[in-house]
């Protein structure tokens, strides 16, 4: 197996270690590149999940197309790497049969049995910990549930309707935007005076691991979407979204994606950060190389905190551009943990305010039985986040602070996507204001340009879902302007 540039890797015998074993890297990085001054169908830029399912809708519709990626892997923001025999899952993970487009690419490939339950019970320590406001209390996971039904249903219930009547179609694009306005902050200043000061904190904690932080930057917009997502029920979001993984490791179904792709016709060069879209009659993509590329038409899947780095003629629209330079919230950090023994298999945690982390919550045990750990922090950047970067200590007492017991730590594992260059942030969680203000005009073509990815989706936003949906859409957009092109100059 290749290692992939992404990740790090420490032990107390190796100490951390840049780069992680994945099938997710693609050797050679260069694949079959067309002619100088050949003219492509399409372009796609990223090879994230909305660039892979776009490129193999493309390909298998015989159109000639070239997929150009920074990294030296496919996924973007989702991938595993495999050390030990285990798969670590360094971005996206839980997917769930109720999220269709993603479920879709699962049947299609006959992975559709193909799954690990997170959280499991029966552990020694099969309990729950908050530490909030100061005090540490370890109760069962029904009591868990019980707070995390009153909070979340309590803050995301603002049409006394539990948002069936304000968003009855969650995976439509004509969701309300009534509440756009509002922060997470504000929407827990209007219902605080229901909670005690623990519970405000386990609120905190659910939030922050939603969104990254601050809450004031969080608008509601997301949270209640998520809300409605999950089948406008207190338990829904966390059964539908943190609970399946796929058991081959998301870069499996990656894979899968690309290999049908690379079949039926893809050409591809990995490495290459392109620098420039210039669109005319044609498009040209300009790598940071300097090597150009055309095609009729292109989908950049890029992020949307990376996009600002790219130089786009002629420029973005002033919707555009001002959706681009405000950006999405969550920043946060994700890092894995193996605890010495199986012991703690069955317990989660969150606190409020933290010490660099804000949630964990075990998934499993090692090949060498140890307790699997995945915690996340609030957003690097903001006043409770943690830089990463040789603070080896510094992580393991974000973790002390949520434990009830102290233990071991063997192993930990993550990506710095605070400090990535081709992401600079993890999921999307939108600022308030930004849907009703920025999300349509994003989603209009630009010329010959199509921009897609997860950031801005429908249904599904900020998930692997919503990155298959763009996916999707966009190559359907450029197959019909294809062949209706091809038709007319027939004509
Ligand atoms: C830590 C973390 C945890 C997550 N957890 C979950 C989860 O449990 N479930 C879930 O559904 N979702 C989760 N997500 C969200 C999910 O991973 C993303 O929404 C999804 O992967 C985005 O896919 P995308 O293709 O739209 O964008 P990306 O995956 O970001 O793909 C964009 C691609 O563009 C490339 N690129 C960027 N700049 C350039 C450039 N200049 N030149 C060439 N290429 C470039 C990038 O390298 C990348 O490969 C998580 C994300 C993270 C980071």
């Amino acid at each position: 197996m290749q290692t992939s540039r992404d990740g790090v890797h420490w032990t107390p015998k190796t100490g951390a270690v840049d780069g992680i074993p994945s099938i997710s890297v693609i050797e050679p990085q260069q694949f079959h590149l067309p002619e100088d001054g050949e003219l492509l169908d399409a372009i796609v830029i990223g090879a994230g999940y909305a660039g892979l399912v776009a490129s193999r809708e493309l390909a298998i519709q015989k159109k000639k197309v070239l997929l150009l990626e920074g990294r030296d892997r496919i996924g973007g923001r989702t991938w595993h790497g495999t050390i030990d025999g285990f798969n670590y899952e360094m971005g996206g993970t839980w997917i769930h049969w109720h999220m269709p487009h993603i479920y879709h690419e699962m049947s299609r490939y006959g992975l559709q049995n193909d799954w690990i339950v997170s959280q499991v019970t029966g552990g020694q320590h099969d309990i729950f910990t908050l530490t909030a406001y100061g005090h540490q209390a370890n109760m069962s996971h029904e009591r868990e549930t019980e707070m995390f039904v009153k909070t979340w249903g309590t803050f995301c219930n603002v049409d006394g309707t539990f948002l069936r009547e304000s968003m009855t179609y969650p995976l439509s694009a004509n969701l309300t935007t009534k509440y756009d306005h509002l922060s997470c902050q504000d929407r827990i200043n209007q219902i605080r005076d229901q909670f005690t000061q623990q519970e405000i904190g386990f609120l905190e904690g659910v939030l922050l691991q939603m969104g990254g932080g601050p809450l004031d930057r969080m608008g509601l917009t997301d949270a209640l979407r998520w809300y409605a997502l999950g089948g406008f029920t207190g338990t829904g979001l966390n059964d539908i979204a943190l609970s399946t993984r796929p058991k081959c490791g998301q870069s499996g179904i990656a894979r899968k994606i690309f290999d049908h792709a690379v079949r039926s016709g893809l050409s591809y060069s990995f490495s290459s950060p392109i620098a420039k879209i210039e669109d005319g009659s044609y498009v040209t993509v300009t790598t940071r190389s300097g090597k150009t590329f055309m095609a009729k038409k292109v989908i950049c899947t890029i992020p949307l905190n990376v996009l600002g780095d790219i130089t786009f003629s002629p420029p973005l629209s002033p919707l555009k551009q001002a959706a681009i330079s405000e950006g999405q919230t969550q920043k946060c950090n994700k890092i894995h943990f193996d605890l010495a023994g199986p012991d703690m298999k069955s317990w989660a945690s969150l606190g409020s305010p933290g010490k660099g982390l804000i949630a964990a919550l075990s998934d499993n045990t090692t090949p060498a039985n140890d307790t699997h750990v995945v915690t996340f922090g609030p957003s690097a950047d903001s006043k409770q986040g943690m830089k990463l970067k040789n603070n080896i200590e510094g992580i393991k007492n974000a973790l002390y602070h949520l434990l009830p017991f102290k233990r071991e730590i063997k192993r930990i594992v993550y990506h710095d996507w605070f400090n990535d260059e081709f992401s600079k942030g993890t999921w999307c969680y939108l600022p308030p204001k930004w849907v009703s203000r920025y999300l349509a005009a994003m989603q209009e073509p630009h010329g010959n340009l199509i921009l897609a990815n997860a950031d801005w989706s429908n249904g599904w936003r900020g998930w692997i879902d919503g990155a298959a949906q763009q996916g999707i859409e966009s190559a359907a957009k450029v197959v019909e302007a294809l062949d209706s092109a091809r038709k007319s100059s027939r004509l």
